[in-house]
């Protein structure tokens, strides 16, 4: 169960930006990992402090929060559609703390690579069944011949710096505070030469082509995570995590909303009078539709199941046609008496009685000028 950001903070709900701050300030001093060396529940508690800040101190998610809670920010991740995320503990570390403790964002022993995201442009029919795509990324990759290590030899001396530690005391005021060392990124160790390529850096910059299943019935903005698949770290640190995320192309016959497609199929009015059946295209294949007699232009048909299989649930949308009742042109002679006949058969009856649209437009126009004279 997640506590209130107000408890957490230990603030009024009417709390301003000053009292969160100085609030949060206490207790991420109070709680920071580097005063609390290997406390798993003062980190737990740095972090509560830390999230309940990021939201309380941003109007818009502040607002959002008091409006729906915890539940505003719940989104999951990977392969679902991003929601409020939260940045790293150490990221607004920086600008908070910047003046006490010297600037400069914690690290804790080796740094991961970084994730990247990548867009990849669908068909419609590429995003509805699935596909393997091969992607080409730019990134950076470890170095081949150093193997990563950005070592020519594999001979690494202790950091003289921090003297293998990784970490450097620094006072500052009425604080000591640990630190990064600066000279050896927090490994405590240096490479004696260098390899040539990346010049110790472990990693290059490159192009990575790869191969991406693409699950069935994904939409724009929907993001699959290739764990591992991001930049390399340095120094043969982890590599950071690919987001491939889809974009869907428009496509010529079908308009896709959510799970559900819509596409228009023109008819004759005639066929729209008298009733007809139609073929009408699907994405996996053909399928019928009954037209009935008196079928207006804009008339939906619903084919259920023919829509999108949910990539996220067992649910299949449904395939929506809008029926288009289209003029005909150039008319035959034939035609052209058959419709020249078929209109007179209107004089003196009453053509009303078979314009349901036309008869209430009229009344419109009646009504309007009578409100315009009286
Ligand atoms: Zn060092
Ligand atoms: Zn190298």
């Amino acid at each position: 169960m997640k506590r209130d950001y107000y408890e957490v903070l230990g603030v009024q709900r009417n709390a301003n930006d000053d009292e969160l701050k100085k609030s949060y300030r206490r207790l991420a001093m109070k709680f920071h990992p580097d005063r609390n060396p290997n406390d798993a529940q003062a980190e737990a508690n740095f972090k509560e402090a830390k999230e309940a800040y990021e939201v309380l101190s941003d109007a818009s998610k502040r607002r959002l929060y008091d409006q729906h809670g915890h539940a505003a920010f719940e989104s999951g991740m990977g392969g679902g559609r991003g929601g409020a995320g939260f940045a790293d503990v150490g990221d607004i570390f920086g600008d908070i703390f910047g003046d006490i403790f010297g600037g400069g964002a914690r690290q804790r022993g080796p740094r991961r690579g970084a994730d990247l995201r990548y867009v990849v442009d669908l068909e419609l029919e590429e995003a509805v069944f699935g596909i393997e795509k091969e992607i080409i990324v730019p990134t950076v990759i470890a170095c081949e011949p150093c193997n990563g290590s950005g070592s020519t030899d594999g001979v690494v001396e202790t950091c003289s710096t921090c003297g293998g530690q990784g970490r450097v005391r620094m006072q500052q005021g009425i604080f000591s505070v640990q630190q990064s060392c600066p000279h050896c990124g927090g490994t405590g160790k240096r490479i004696k030469n260098p390899c040539k390529k990346c010049q110790g850096a472990g990693r290059v910059e490159s192009e990575k082509t790869l191969k991406v299943k693409i699950p069935a019935g994904v939409d724009t903005g929907d993001r699959i995570r290739l764990s591992g698949e991001g930049e390399a770290g340095p120094n043969g640190a982890a590599s950071g995590d690919l987001y491939v995320e889809v974009r869907v192309q428009s496509h010529d016959i079908f308009q896709r909303d959510g799970n559900d497609l819509y596409c228009e199929v023109p008819i004759r009015f005639s066929q729209a009078a008298l009733g007809a059946e139609l073929v009408v295209p699907t994405l996996d294949g053909e399928a019928l539709i009954k037209v009935p007699a008196e079928t207006q232009t804009g008339k939906l048909f619903r084919l259920r199941g023919k829509g999108v299989k949910s990539v996220r649930s067992h649910s299949t949308g449904d395939l929506l046609c809008r029926v288009v009742v289209e003029t005909p042109v150039k008319l035959t002679k034939r035609q052209r008496e058959l419709l020249e006949e078929f209109e007179g058969t209107f004089e003196g009856a009453d053509a009303h009685a078979h314009s349901p649209r036309a008869s209430s437009w009229f009344d419109g126009v009646k009504r309007f000028f009578e409100n315009m004279t009286g």
